[in-house]
């Protein structure tokens, strides 16, 4: 029987133990089961190493998978800040984080990403790669902040950019989808981005910003 693009990629990679573990863990606590797909934490590790960002944010933990996927690309210097609604799945995310040997590397932040995005705004953080990766409605504000927010040469990814077929379906129209549509058409036209957006998996939208956009230009 002929297999999915998808399962017939992940079938040739060997099992990552860690990552295994902290799906895991998810499951076992009863927490959803929606970390970004093992294909796309390979390219995130890759990204971050390729880029070589040294300051992440991450807005969305869940569990700490793509955490350890991001945290594993960065260099002996690199920091992770990580933006999470509820702090008791910032505590699992933390604890698969110190398991994969990497808790050194991650600070979470409890509560709405915005009103931490203001705050990091504020104190004149920037970052050089953003992983985007929570609450559907608010993606074209995450967008606003990561180019507000960041380096030259930044590279920002969001997840779950096809909402399982809902971003296509001309019937869908609720706020997720209609704030998801947004945020692509932004990713792929707005000139200060350069991008693609990959359809496998969810979906998954890559940007760099451009030097002359960047916040310390
Ligand atoms: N990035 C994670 C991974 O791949 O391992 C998955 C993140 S999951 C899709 C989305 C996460 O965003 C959930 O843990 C949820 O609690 C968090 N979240 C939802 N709304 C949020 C908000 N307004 N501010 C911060 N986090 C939020």
């Amino acid at each position: 029987m002929t297999m999915l693009p998808d399962e017939y990629v992940d079938g040739l990679y060997a099992e990552d133990t860690q990552l295994k573990a902290t799906a895991e863990g998810i499951r076992e606590r009863g927490m959803p089961e929606i970390s970004v797909a093992p294909g796309y934490g390979r390219l995130l590790t890759m990204l971050v190493r390729m880029s070589g960002s040294k300051q992440i944010l991450e807005i969305g933990a869940l569990g700490g998978y793509s955490g350890i996927c991001l945290a594993r690309g960065l260099g002996a210097e690199g920091r992770l800040i990580s933006l999470e609604l509820l702090p008791e799945y910032a505590d699992v995310a933390m604890e698969h984080m110190r398991q994969a040997g990497l808790g050194d590397k991650v600070q979470y932040r409890i509560g709405e990403a915005l009103g931490h995005l203001e705050k990091l705004g504020a104190e004149g953080a920037t970052f050089d790669f953003f992983f985007i990766d929570a609450d559907k409605e608010n993606y074209p504000n995450y967008l606003d902040w990561a180019i507000r927010l960041a380096n030259p040469g930044a590279v920002i990814v969001g997840d779950n950019v096809l909402l399982r077929g809902r971003t296509t379906d001309p019937l869908k129209q609720g706020p997720s989808v209609l704030a998801m549509r947004e945020f692509n058409k932004r990713m792929a036209s707005d000139p200060r981005l350069e991008s693609t957006i990959l359809p496998a998996y969810d979906g998954l939208a890559i940007a760099r910003v451009k030097d002359s956009a960047a916040a310390k230009v």
